[in-house]
C-alpha cells in the first residue's frame, strides 16, 4: 500500500529547523554547532550513517577557530566554558598553536576523538529536546554508538538545503554568542568563517612610508636598513576582522611575530593616536575603509578587547 507508506515517511521543512533553533534551551553553543557539522559532513559524503569521528573533526575545526583565533566565549563566564572549548584551549597551549594546522596530526586525531566522545555525553541526546511537535528527528542515536543514523529523507533534506541550514545554524550560534560576548565586533562574520583567511596588508607599506614612518612602532628600530618590514595591526586583526588604516603600523619582523594577536601595552594606544593625528596633518592619502578614529574611541576599543579577555598587554 504505497499511499500508507508515503504517510509514514518522515517529512522535513526549513521552518521546523528554524522553530527548533528558536525554542531550544541553550546553555552552550553545541546545538547549532551540531547542526552545522551534520550539514557539512552529510553534504560532503551523503550517507545514512554518519560517524561521530567525522562530526567530532568538524566540531574541533569550528571551535578551534572561534576559541583560539577569535577568542570568542562560548558561555557567559570563562569558568563555565564548555568542555569542547576547554579541551581545545589546553591543546592550543600545549603546542603554542594559534592555527589548527600547527597542531601535530597525531595530537589533532587525539583531540578530535576526545571531542567526539563529548558529543556522546549529552549533546546528541539533547539536540532534539525542543523540536516542534510535528518535526521528525533529523537523526537517531543509540546510547554509546559511534554513529548517528539518518533516514533517506533526512539525508536528502540536508543535502538539498545545506546552505539554508548553515545560515540558520550560523545565526542561531551568533545569536547566543552576542549575548555572552557583548563587546566583541563582527560576531556573525567570525561564526560564519571557515578559517582565518585575511587580506594582505603589504599594500599598506607605501601609505605608511608616505607618512614618513621608518621605525618599528614597538622597538623603534630603524627599518630603513632592514630587509623585511612588516605591517602590524595594533588592535589585532582577529578582534576587528578588518584592516582600517588607523590601526596599521610598521613593525620589524621579530616584534610582529612576537606580538602575534596580542593587544599591546596601553602606552602604544596613545602612540597610535599620535601617529594618526600626524598622518592626518600630513594629508596621507588612502585612509581606506572606516574614517580615522578619535583617540578616545581607540581607548574604548582597547578596553572592550581587554574586557572580553583578549590576550594582552604585550611590549617588546
Ligand atoms: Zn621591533
Amino acid at each position: 500500500m504505497p499511499l500508507q507508506s508515503e504517510k509514514m515517511m518522515p517529512a522535513y521543512s526549513l521552518n521546523d529547523v528554524v522553530a527548533l533553533a528558536r525554542h531550544a534551551n541553550m546553555s552552550s553553543t553545541y546545538k547549532p554547532a551540531l547542526l552545522k557539522a551534520l550539514a557539512a559532513v552529510c553534504s560532503r559524503s551523503p550517507s545514512r550513517r554518519v560517524g561521530l569521528a567525522a562530526i567530532g573533526k568538524e566540531f574541533t575545526r569550528m571551535y578551534w577557530n572561534q576559541t583560539v583565533v577569535f577568542h570568542l566565549r562560548q558561555a557567559a563566564t570563562i569558568g563555565k566554558e564548555p568542555e569542547v572549548s576547554r579541551r581545545i584551549r589546553r591543546v592550543a597551549k600545549q603546542y603554542q598553536a594559534r592555527f589548527y594546522s600547527e597542531v601535530p596530526p597525531s595530537a589533532q586525531l587525539a583531540l578530535e576523538s576526545e571531542i567526539a566522545h563529548v558529543l556522546k555525553i549529552d549533546v546528541l541526546r539533547r539536540f532534539h529536546a525542543s523540536k516542534p511537535a510535528g518535526m521528525s528527528p533529523l537523526f537517531d542515536w543509540e546510547a554509546g554508538a559511534d554513529v548517528v543514523e539518518l533516514s533517506d529523507a533526512a539525508v536528502a533534506f540536508i543535502v538539498e538545503n545545506r546552505s539554508a541550514i548553515e545560515v540558520i545554524a550560523n545565526y542561531w550560534w551568533a545569536l547566543y554568542l552576542e549575548k555572552v560576548n557583548v563587546l566583541a565586533p563582527a560576531i556573525i562574520d567570525k561564526v560564519r568563517r571557515e578559517g582565518a583567511r585575511r587580506t594582505r596588508v603589504r599594500k599598506f607599506l607605501a601609505i605608511l612610508g608616505a607618512a614618513g614612518e621608518s621605525r618599528c612602532f614597538y622597538c623603534e628600530r630603524d627599518l630603513r636598513a632592514e630587509t623585511e618590514v612588516q605591517v602590524d595591526h595594533v588592535i589585532p586583526w582577529s578582534y576587528l576582522l578588518a584592516d582600517p588604516t588607523w590601526d596599521l603600523v610598521l613593525a620589524c619582523r621579530s616584534c610582529n611575530a612576537a606580538k602575534s594577536d596580542w593587544l599591546p601595552d596601553r602606552s602604544y594606544i596613545d602612540k597610535l593616536a599620535g601617529s594618526n593625528t600626524l598622518r592626518e596633518k600630513l594629508g596621507v592619502p588612502a585612509y581606506s575603509g572606516p574614517p580615522p578614529i578619535e583617540p578616545s574611541s581607540l581607548h574604548r576599543l582597547y578596553d572592550a578587547a581587554l574586557a572580553v579577555e583578549w590576550p594582552g598587554c604585550w611590549s617588546p
